[in-house]
């Protein structure tokens, strides 16, 4: 895989003001409100803007992750609600009447108690959009560190390659980063960057606002090639 992203800020200590940077991207995500719902990619509304997916297993940490992010408590529990937990939910990013990105929230694979057939509809739903959405700019992949890539993960893995390979921008969050040592920490993230194969790998915490800043940063980059940072 050959993401070669711009060189990453350094990371801001507790207690530092907020780069100028980092101040545009949060202010851009806090921006997010939902645009649609649909249970599968032939009813969702072509777009030109870019869009960013986030996927993971049940339980990763993905809506906490949107939902710090944004800066926005009830975010991607819209994405919890009966009958949108299979869903792909939609959030527009932007000044409103200027939507320039949309997060695509993609629901949480694994969970054991699914019916199998619902399991194996839900993976075709998935790969479908990974390897057919065309506005698909970047992929986020939450992951809970204590418990690795799952079997599903590396399908995932195996599925989203070739449009990485092409370009396409992806990005692993390691999750509840707070539940580990530092040395734990250390270690995954240096797994992590040898299965990514390429791509980008942060460690995060909603709890100690940990990666927050630096992979808003990041998403920000991706949304905007075109445009310089805030100085
Ligand atoms: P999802 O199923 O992937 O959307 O996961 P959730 O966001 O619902 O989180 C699953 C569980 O992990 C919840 O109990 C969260 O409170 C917990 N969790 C999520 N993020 C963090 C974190 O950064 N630190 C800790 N300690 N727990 C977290």
């Amino acid at each position: 895989m050959t993401n070669s992203p711009k060189a990453a800020p350094a990371p801001r200590h507790a207690g530092a003001p907020a780069q100028p940077q980092a101040v545009q991207a949060l202010g851009w995500l806090h921006t997010a409100r939902f645009l649609t719902t649909a249970p599968e990619l032939r009813f969702l509304p072509a777009l030109d803007v870019p869009e960013i997916a986030f996927v993971g297993r049940s339980n990763a940490g993905k809506s906490t992750c949107i939902n710090t992010l944004t800066q926005q408590k009830q975010l991607a529990f819209a994405s919890k609600k009966p009958g949108r937990t299979q869903h792909i939910n939609l959030f527009a990013l932007g000044k409103q009447g200027a939507t320039d990105a949309v997060l695509a929230d993609l629901p949480g694979y694994g969970y054991a108690a699914v019916p199998k057939q619902d399991k194996i509809r839900w993976q075709q739903v998935m790969a479908n959009y990974l390897v057919t959405r065309e506005n698909l700019k970047a992929i986020v992949l939450l992951c809970d560190p204590r418990h690795g890539l799952t079997e599903l993960d590396e399908v995932l893995l195996e599925v989203v390659r070739p449009r990485v390979e092409e370009g396409l921008k992806f990005l692993v969050i390691l999750t509840k980063a707070d539940k580990l040592t530092r040395s734990e920490a250390a270690k995954a993230l240096s797994i992590m960057k040898l299965q990514a194969g390429g791509g980008e790998v942060r460690l995060f915490s909603a709890t100690k606002r940990t990666g927050i800043e630096d992979v808003a940063m990041l998403l920000w980059q991706w949304a905007h090639p075109d445009l310089e940072p805030a100085a």
